[in-house]
């Protein structure tokens, strides 16, 4: 059997699979946030009672929103107290006496749509998280590239290309959580869509009051709806987002793009975008598909089981 986890900021899920990658139990808690020690207690009791279920030692796969400290493969995830800096790995193995595997969450999403999902067939699949922030991986033959610092896919984390800043001189420049600036996902993601929509309100409107300050779903609906503002809002998100995709496939030449996160079933990615992204690779190349993931929510604690699969 296989066994899942996805530790988010706010709740643990936990999967089972089999051979066959049948979901055979879930299971939500919510996740302990400052107390590490309470945090491991669920996690084994989870493994051990999976054990005892399924009469079997599971293997361990785990999933978390963070990088790997390549120093001491500490975990990085300022998100989650209760799990940033510790050594999640070695301290679950000892509990509980078998091998562990852990990942960043992201890398988890993009390795399950490569088994029977939207990336299946790729030989590169890149796949994009568009939820509060942007989530970024990379997979080779159904591998996670991990890189020389287990940084490879943080694509959130680039500079948007500065012909965007020429296209679009009125765009603020932004700080973004990673200490850099204009990174990507301070303009595309939930969070970024938003701000693009408050600072284009204030720009041609004059003003943006609270009620006004649309989030995600509304500013798609705006859009939809023909809203000057929304229509000007998602250009650009899609101007920049088709840069930066442009700029990655450039660089790998993958088959498949996939998204997932709260964003991705946003039309437009799949209608306008390939259009738009056109205009940033060579003429003569075949672009990827642009797919939506086909697991959704479920996907981080399946690519977490799957760490062991291969
Ligand atoms: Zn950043």
């Amino acid at each position: 059997m296989y066994y899942g986890f996805d530790i988010g900021g706010t709740k643990i899920e936990f999967s089972v699979y089999n051979t066959e990658l049948e979901c055979v139990f879930n299971e939500r808690i919510p996740a302990p946030t400052d107390d590490y020690e309470e945090l491991l207690d669920a996690l084994d009791t989870f493994i051990f009672q999976a054990d005892k279920e399924f009469g079997c030692k599971g293997m361990v796969g785990i999933g978390y929103p963070g990088v790997m400290d390549p120093e001491n493969n500490t975990t990085i995830c300022p998100n989650l107290p209760s799990l940033h800096g510790q050594n999640l790995q070695t301290d679950l193995q000892k509990r509980i006496s078998r091998d562990v595997k852990v990942q960043n969450d992201a890398n988890c999403f993009a390795l399950s749509e490569c088994f029977k999902g939207a990336a299946e067939d790729a030989e590169i699949a890149i796949a994009v998280t568009l939820g509060t922030g942007l989530g970024g991986a990379i997979c080779i033959n159904k591998t996670i590239l991990s890189g020389h610092n287990f940084g490879a896919g943080e694509f959130g984390h680039m500079a948007i290309p500065g012909t965007m800043l020429q296209r679009y001189p009125e765009l603020p420049l932004t700080h973004c959580g990673c200490g850099g600036h204009s990174c990507l996902e301070t303009y595309c993601s939930g969070t970024g869509l938003a701000a693009l929509y408050k600072f284009y309100k204030t720009h041609i409107d004059g003003s943006c009051s609270e009620e006004q300050a649309l989030k995600g779903p509304d500013i798609i609906t705006a859009y939809e709806a023909n809203d000057a503002v929304a229509v000007k809002t998602v250009t650009v998100f899609l101007d920049i987002l088709a840069a930066a995709l442009g700029s990655l496939i450039m660089i790998l030449d993958p088959h498949v793009v996939v998204f997932g996160g709260g964003l991705a079933s946003f039309e437009a990615l799949y209608s306008q975008l390939p259009e738009k992204i056109k205009a940033y690779v060579f003429d003569n190349m075949k672009l990827p598909q642009l797919k939506q993931a086909k697991f959704g929510g479920e996907g981080g604690v399946r690519g977490a089981a799957l760490l062991n699969y291969t």
